[in-house]
């Protein structure tokens, strides 16, 4: 199947989402209605040391919606995701400038508590890493330090809810007290997407979440990605082009560092504007 016949069909809210973005006469980079826009970015540059990494990145994301960031490894995709919830503070080298704005909110605002702004902004990786702790204090973890709940039912109802969400509560509901790391790398990935949402997330932010998984395990957490998408904004990273075509609505390129090209997934794929769009999701390069 090519990736084209794999794109997924679009309902009709995403019908609506698709035409903002077309009939935006700003061209490349995806500019959308204030209403829409869960994450702004402006005039983004990340620096590691004096050596540049982002320059001058320029995107609306939106709500309630799938958008994949492709692109060749090295491009800047990881250190863009890290500038939506502060994680590129972690790291001494680095220097972000311009604006990231959530729900008009500057993330970068001395206001914003990192902590805060990580819950409100979960973060997936590729290699799934559960604490060393049981299934059920993984996903309690976070509402404890938030103080979401206060008695033990109330952290009951929580860890339920989340591992539902996530997909996983039929195959572990009968063994919560046992190790999260004893669990399969598919298994473990949905406890992790469980214990971000535990925390009422906004945001989901996946760096390769499937990379390590097998077929299958790839295709629950596609088919999960699928059902988050009606209450979360989730950008997803990915190296594979059908993927990002089967999961996501809209899908941005980044080469060099740049943002070449941002639109609705299946304009990218059928018709992208820049040739480099167009050699990278034909395989030229990558
Ligand atoms: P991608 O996720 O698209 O593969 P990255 O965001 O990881 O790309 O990297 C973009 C550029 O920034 C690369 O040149 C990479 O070497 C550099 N880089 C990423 N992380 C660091 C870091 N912690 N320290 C120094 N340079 C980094
Ligand atoms: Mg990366």
């Amino acid at each position: 199947m090519s990736v084209i016949e794999t794109q997924t069909i679009v309902n009709s809210q995403e019908k609506k989402l698709v035409a903002e973005i077309i009939s935006n006469p700003n061209g490349t980079n995806m500019m959308l209605d204030d209403e829409i826009t869960k994450v702004r970015a402006r005039g983004v540059d990340v620096f590691y040391g004096a050596k540049q990494a982002l320059f001058d990145v320029n995107i609306d994301i939106p709500k309630k919606s799938v958008t994949a960031f492709i692109g060749p490894s090295g491009c800047g995709k990881s250190t863009f995701l890290r500038c939506i919830n502060r994680m590129n503070d972690t790291i001494d080298t680095c220097r972000v400038s311009g604006s990231i704005l959530i729900d008009q909110n500057d993330v970068n605002s001395k206001s914003v508590d990192p902590v805060m702004l990580r819950a409100s902004v979960g973060m997936v990786f590729q290699k799934p890493n559960p604490f060393p702790k049981s299934i059920f204090e993984n996903v309690a973890y976070g509402p404890k330090i938030h103080g979401l709940a206060h008695k033990k039912s109330e952290y009951e109802e929580i860890v339920e809810t989340s591992l539902r969400k996530a997909g996983l509560w039929e195959e572990v509901k009968d063994r919560l007290d046992s190790p999260g790391t004893g669990l399969s790398g598919g298994q473990q990935q949905r406890l992790v997407i469980a214990r971000a949402i535990a925390v009422n997330p906004e945001i989901i932010l996946m760096d390769e979440p499937c990379s390590a998984l097998d077929p299958i395990a790839t295709a629950k957490i596609e088919e999960l990605i699928d059902e988050l998408r009606e209450n979360y904004c989730i950008i997803i990273v990915t190296h594979s082009m059908s993927q990002a075509a089967r999961v996501s609505q809209q899908t941005a390129f980044f080469h060099m560092g740049k943002l070449v090209e941002a639109g609705p997934t299946e304009t990218m794929f059928t018709n992208p504007k820049d040739t480099r769009t167009q050699d990278y999701i034909t395989g030229r390069f990558g």
